[in-house]
């Protein structure tokens, strides 16, 4: 079972899965926590080049490359083995990203990052997507009281870059309702977890 997290920043998506990753693993299942881009060192390396504070000039269509390129490796190299092993994987962002931020934030067009991603994944994609929907004012005030996070290229673009990856986002689940359950973000993370828990519960028997 392949579960993907996403949301804007702040959204508590890292919270999430470390909460998701100690209850699955009390009911004795073996569950694989990842993120994107990265986990692994390939995938890490492109991170760096992507994040790296100092890169602003790099242009739109080379990050989407990018990013396509760690999700491909990441997907070979540790997703794809996971799942044939019969392991849960979650991983905190995948495809859904692209299409939000690269797709529409950044205007490339949700049509062009598919095409792009689906070279990159082939058939690879998630049986459940969790999108942890938070108002951008909401999740950059957040990330801001969180002093310990590292700064990275992204933390430049303003309020109005995104507004426009929540309403990304926003298209993406009305688009494909049966995969992404819009998760209620605003919460505090216990009741964010409780309601994922009732999710998963009712979506997987067991
Ligand atoms: O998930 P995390 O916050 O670690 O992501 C790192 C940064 O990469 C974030 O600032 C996020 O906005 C950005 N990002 C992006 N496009 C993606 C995936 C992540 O701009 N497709
Ligand atoms: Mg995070």
């Amino acid at each position: 079972r392949f579960i993907t997290i996403e949301g804007g920043e702040g959204a508590g998506k890292t919270t999430l899965i470390d909460g998701l990753a100690k209850r699955i693993s009390k009911l004795g299942r073996s569950v694989l926590i990842t993120r994107e881009p990265g986990g692994i060192p390939i995938a890490e390396d492109i991170r760096g080049v992507i994040l790296d504070a100092g890169n602003t000039n790099m242009d739109a269509r080379t990050e989407a490359l990018l990013y396509a390129a760690a999700r491909r490796q990441h997907l070979v190299e540790k997703v794809i083995p996971a799942l044939n092993k019969g392991e849960i994987v979650i991983c905190d962002r995948f495809i859904d990203s692209s299409l939000a931020y690269q797709g529409y934030a950044r205007g490339i067009g949700m049509d062009a990052i598919w095409e792009i991603n689906r070279f990159a994944v082939e058939e690879t994609m998630p049986d459940l997507t969790l999108w942890m929907d938070v108002r951008p004012e909401t999740g950059l005030a957040r990330i801001n009281k969180a002093s310990s996070r590292e700064i990275n290229r992204l933390d430049l673009e303003g309020l109005v870059f995104h507004q426009k990856v929540q309403d990304g986002y926003r298209i993406l689940q009305q688009r494909y309702p049966e995969r992404i359950i819009r998760i209620d973000a605003e919460q505090p993370s216990e009741l964010v977890l409780e309601q994922v828990f009732m999710e998963l519960d009712q979506r997987f028997k067991g």
